[in-house]
């Protein structure tokens, strides 16, 4: 196979994907089973035909309202669906190995599907974290860190570096993103935790403040904080290494 259809190969996998993860998402914050029943519009119940669940290209095609009742499709859908499809577009593209590649990927669909619980309720369910945690687990012993003893590091630091940011904040970050960055930390070990840790908080703090000046966010206003979390770590783990090497570059 040539490398341009593996790129669209790749990249419709990821789209396809994102659609699931969009109703993984959904139905674990409201204890509905993930396989029945079949997608429905959340406003009228309708159940939806098979050119309605296409990703992305549906929502375009209507608009991003519900063919029977017109109401409003939440742009989260689609939002989810291209950027897991860019996401693991990315992981093909960046990854010097099979097994980082698919590292890339495993990070991307905890994220999307984290977005899509803290977006939509402000959670992040523990089992989808520890679901997570599990997998992370077992692919770190087969595809192993170097040396292999940083998984464990980088899940200590993921877990000590926010739980003591929780306690300083006062509530600032929750006790899921504390378990989401320990898990995260198993994966991508201590060094890449850290500096996705160091962008989650620093994209939060521009926008809160933002946010702040403009009169959006009201103080102590609680804000989901995946939506920084997975541009954070979506930024220290495909561009970290290259943004460190040009900072030591740039301070000696
Ligand atoms: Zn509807």
């Amino acid at each position: 196979m040539t490398s341009f259809l593996m790129n669209i190969y790749v990249f419709i996998l990821g789209l396809v994907l994102g659609s699931f993860y969009n109703v993984v998402g959904l139905r674990s914050t409201e204890g509905q089973s993930i396989m029945f029943p079949p997608s429905r519009c959340p406003s009228c119940g309708q159940r939806l035909p098979w050119l309605d669940l296409v990703p992305v290209f549906s929502y375009l095609m209507l608009r991003g309202r519900c063919r029977t009742c017109r109401r409003k499709i939440s742009p989260i859908y689609p939002i989810v669906e291209a950027s897991t499809g860019l996401l693991f577009l990315l992981s093909f593209q960046n990854a010097a190995s099979a097994g980082e590649m698919l590292a890339g990927c495993l990070l991307s669909s905890l994220l999307m599907i984290v977005l899509v619980t803290d977006l939509s309720k402000m959670i992040i369910p523990d089992r989808i974290v520890l679901f997570f945690l599990v997998l992370f687990a077992l692919f770190r012993t087969i595809f192993r860190l170097d040396p292999w003893w940083d998984a464990a590091l980088g899940s200590a630091v993921g877990f000590g570096l926010p739980a003591i940011m929780a306690v300083l904040s006062r509530g600032g970050i929750g006790g899921g993103d504390v378990k989401l960055f320990a898990a995260m930390g198993l994966l991508v070990g201590s060094k890449l935790i850290l500096l996705g840790f160091f962008f989650s908080t620093l994209y939060g703090a521009l926008i809160g403040m933002a946010g702040l000046l403009t009169g959006r966010i009201k103080r102590r206003q609680p804000i989901p904080f995946v939506p920084f979390i997975a541009p954070g770590m979506v930024t220290a783990f495909f561009f970290g290494d290259a943004l460190l090497d040009a900072y030591f570059r740039f301070i000696t």
